[in-house]
């Protein structure tokens, strides 16, 4: 398995000027540096080289970001009427789509993401949310109530913006991520303080220049960028901001919402998962390994989403995980920028770090390594595609999240679908699960039975914007996409009149 570095064309003009010019966080309308001066290194995960240097903020600066965005929403951003909010959303639309080269770019060059993911898939799908939410903007209603007391009464219900939010995102999608949060919020007529991940603040600051270029008024998107044990806490413990959306690491989601228990501010928390993926006896073989290696091999496994426990049925496991392996090795390995590059690196020293220790914890416990099973190369954050079969429940490889490119797997030799939903539900997660069959009647009963919020059938991680995306169990609180993600953001106020 090799490694590809000599094939990055060299970065257009424009993004280079961007990525090596001087990088300052959005606030207000003013663009600053930390107020305490510090920096924090952004790195390309495909060599472990620095390449720029972002603000490192802290608690300071989360304070005046929050008193921009409160500025915002007792200003000139409520007395907008909803049209208007809606057609300055779809304005950013129409930049994100026109500034895609740019996005993309940055999007794969501090993540390692391949190029084609990010220009096909991720920016678009960023926009279309846009163009969504821009549409729900106009179309947030109230109720009115039929009343049983005695007497004449007219009641009815305004929904609200839920006001300042804290939106902290991760690293694996740093622009869908930001979009699925932004623009339900901006729909809803809140405004915003928004920190990505340190790991990839490059795509989510160009954003910001979106912002403002799409003439929203100031402060109501501010953008800090820093560590999330500063920054990140400072936002969830604040007082003034009245709710926190997080996407991230179960570990942290409960450090927010401990420490959000201040204000008692609203929380949603979209966090980790271990999605079992299903092949049923009757399953279309070539489809079902397609699909399940893509479901763990896509962004280098780091998402989610991702399928990670497969259970497939005994008379086919062999066959399918031959097809997994054969598919794991001819992955093409190379930097996010390389055009050719199928499987990136993962996104940190850290990560490849934990991805690899978790995979010999699966050796030494007794695990098969079919294919994979160590980092590739020496240079960047790469880990090889990895297939362990024979794996039991009890196992760190099957118990924890592992998010890297690794498929884990296990036989079953009954058609008991209860059984085999107790099985898939034996984790503290319940995200995403999927099924692979051609049996309508199992794939029913067995989406019903799966614990999870989302339940693919002979599909793995289909995100559409129309869709509700979040956990059941400790895989988190709340729902984003869709029409749910409205109630993330809004409150409800009940209006009761006696008439007289
Ligand atoms: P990962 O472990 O995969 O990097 P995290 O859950 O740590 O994922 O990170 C997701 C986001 O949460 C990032 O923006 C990160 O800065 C932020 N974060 C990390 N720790 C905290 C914290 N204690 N409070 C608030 N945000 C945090």
């Amino acid at each position: 398995m090799t490694i590809r570095f000599d094939a990055v064309p060299p970065l257009d003009p424009k993004v280079a000027a961007f990525v090596g010019g001087s990088h300052a966080m959005l606030v207000g309308n003013a663009w600053l540096p930390a107020a305490s001066g510090k920096t924090l290194d952004v790195v390309d995960p495909s060599n472990g080289r620095i390449i720029a240097a972002v603000p490192a903020g802290d608690s300071a600066d989360v304070d005046l970001a929050v008193q921009a965005a409160r500025k915002a929403i007792d200003g000139p951003w409520s007395k907008m009427v909803p049209a208007e909010r809606a057609r300055l959303i779809w304005k950013l639309a129409d930049l994100i789509d026109a500034n895609v080269d740019m996005l993309a770019t940055l999007n794969s060059y501090e993540s390692g993401k391949p190029i084609g993911d990010s220009r096909n898939g991720e920016v678009p799908f960023t926009a279309e949310t846009f163009r969504y939410y821009a549409g729900w903007a106009t179309k947030i209603n109230g109720e009115t109530m039929t009343i049983n007391a005695p007497g004449d009464w007219h009641a009815y219900t305004r929904r609200e913006p839920v006001g300042v939010v804290g939106q902290i995102i991760p690293w694996n999608f740093p622009l869908s991520m930001l979009a699925w949060k932004v623009a339900p919020a901006l729909a809803a007529g809140c405004t915003i303080v928004l920190k990505p991940a340190e790991q990839t603040p490059l795509g989510a600051l160009y954003f910001g220049k979106l912002v403002q270029d799409a003439g929203f008024p100031e402060g109501v998107v501010n953008i800090l960028t820093g560590f999330g044990e500063t920054v990140g806490a400072a936002m969830s413990a604040h007082p003034d901001i009245d709710k926190v959306a997080f996407t991230g690491s179960t570990e942290v989601g409960r450090l927010i919402a401990r420490a959000a228990t201040g204000n008692l501010k609203k929380v949603s928390l979209e966090l980790g998962g271990k999605a079992p993926t299903i092949v049923l006896g009757d399953a279309d073989i070539d489809m079902a390994v397609a699909g399940a290696s893509s479901a763990a091999f896509f962004n280098a496994g780091q998402s989610c989403g991702a399928g990670t426990r497969f259970f497939v049925h005994k008379k086919i496991y062999d066959k399918v995980m031959s097809g997994i392996a054969e598919r794991a090795e001819k992955l093409k390995l190379g930097a996010g920028l390389d055009p050719a590059t199928e499987l990136g690196p993962v996104v940190s020293q850290q990560q490849m770090e934990r991805i690899t220790r978790l995979i010999s914890e699966g050796r030494s416990d007794g695990a098969e390594i079919v294919t994979g099973g160590a980092r590739a190369g020496h240079v960047g954050y790469f880990v090889k595609p990895t297939v362990i079969s024979r794996t039991r429940p009890d196992m760190s490889v099957i118990r924890e999240e592992i998010f890297g490119p690794v498929a884990c797997a296990m036989p079953f030799d009954d058609d008991d679908l209860d059984k085999l939903a107790k099985d898939a539900n034996d984790t503290e997660y319940g995200l995403a699960a999927s099924i692979w069959t051609n049996n309508l009647g199992a794939a029913h009963r067995l989406a019903a039975k799966i614990k999870s919020g989302t339940v693919w059938v002979n599909c793995h991680n289909f995100n559409d914007v129309t869709m509700p995306f979040g956990g059941f169990k400790q895989s988190g609180w709340g729902r984003e996409l869709g029409e749910q993600a409205l109630q993330l953001y809004t409150e409800t106020k009940t209006v009761a009149i006696r008439l007289p």
